[in-house]
């Protein structure tokens, strides 16, 4: 037998709870409707979609599809936004291809599009993993995190009231070379193309540096750290960033198996930034996603599958829940989120 066929089943006999709906009204901030992540929710009826946030408990959604183009978030705010305005929020994005034309003028020209963004109806600005990555200037450089030249963006950001939802690198042995001490060597292995060995990608503590960096020079601008601040491996590095900028909250997105594998930490840090940190799903409008994130928080069951794919998707580990106390949970589904986000 290949280990990669190996497929134990637990013969652990422990509690298993089962949650239909999540204790408190959600408020997810962090999620899609449209391919490659949503589930082309924008070619579906929507009332189909509400009755699957209505199944799961979820009052108020963010699709952050319109940092995809300006076109997307158009088509997206009539879509959704238009026809149910309570239920969503849409957040614009920054077209980076444009700088290798504009040059040295990028910068303003950005900022003037997310200020027309703001006037249609976007509700914050989202900003993809290949910043810090792969967005380079008009002289093909790579652009930093914390390049000066976008201060007008993000100052613009803060003065539209736009929260800036941000993602820069990724889980860290994407970063790693790919070998037998890799703990996402499966992963990687469906998916080279989330490989960002370093070198020739800048190392993953460089691009986190920058990050703090960029949050730190923008008090008057909100920025939430995706994927529990892109740092979920590295609990006390987030919090410390949390500590150096008010300015600044995280979301709980995709990240359940790494929270889970360290639930002592992972429960504490939450109790301790319960108003620092937001609830997202990332997995679509899929109820049963949405459940199992009630599991984990909620309950004190051990030892479950973070994924509905047989095999966990991150990682062949399993989760404990953090059977978080109820005024916290309050402010982690909806309470934080309403606050920071507005509405
Ligand atoms: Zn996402």
């Amino acid at each position: 037998m290949n280990l990669t066929d190996f497929r134990p089943r637990s013969r652990l006999v422990t509690k298993v709870t089962t949650i239909a709906r999540p204790r408190f009204p959600v408020f997810d901030a962090h999620n899609h409707l449209a391919e490659p992540f949503g589930g082309g929710w924008d070619q579906k009826p929507l009332a189909a979609l509400l009755d699957l946030l209505d199944q799961a408990g979820v009052v108020k959604y963010v699709d952050l599809d319109g940092g995809w183009g300006e076109e997307v978030l158009y088509r997206h705010l009539d879509l959704f936004k238009a026809k149910a305005p309570d239920r969503f929020q849409v957040f614009g994005g920054v077209d980076w291809s444009q700088w290798q034309t504009l040059g040295h003028r990028f910068p303003d020209w950005a900022t003037e599009r997310l200020v027309a963004q703001k006037a249609a109806g976007a509700q914050g600005l989202k900003i993809w993993k290949p910043f810090g990555l792969e967005v380079k200037d008009e002289r093909g450089l790579l652009v930093k995190v914390d390049d000066p030249r976008l201060k007008p963006l993000w100052t613009a950001a803060g003065e539209l009231g736009l929260p800036v939802m941000i993602h820069v690198a990724d889980p860290v042995a994407f970063f790693d070379p790919i070998d037998e001490t890799n703990e996402r060597w499966e992963e990687l292995g469906s998916h080279p193309e989330w490989a960002f060995t370093s070198p020739p990608y800048p190392g993953f503590l460089d691009i986190l540096t920058d990050f703090l960096h960029l949050v730190k020079s923008h008090p008057a601008t909100t920025f939430i750290g995706a994927h529990v601040g892109c740092y979920a491996e590295n609990l006390g590095w987030v919090g410390a960033m949390l500590d150096e900028c008010p300015n600044y909250a995280i979301d709980l997105s995709a990240r359940l198996g790494e929270l889970g594998r360290q639930p002592y930490s992972a429960r504490r840090f939450l109790i301790q930034y319960q108003d620092r940190v937001l609830f997202g799903s990332d997995l679509g409008p899929d109820p049963d996603a949405y459940r199992l994130a009630y599991r984990f928080l909620e309950t004190d069951d051990e030892y479950f599958n973070y994924n509905l794919s047989e095999v966990p998707g991150q990682g062949r580990w399993y989760v404990h829940g953090l059977h978080l106390p109820d005024e916290v949970l309050q402010k982690l589904y909806f309470g934080n989120a309403s606050r920071l986000l507005g509405g």
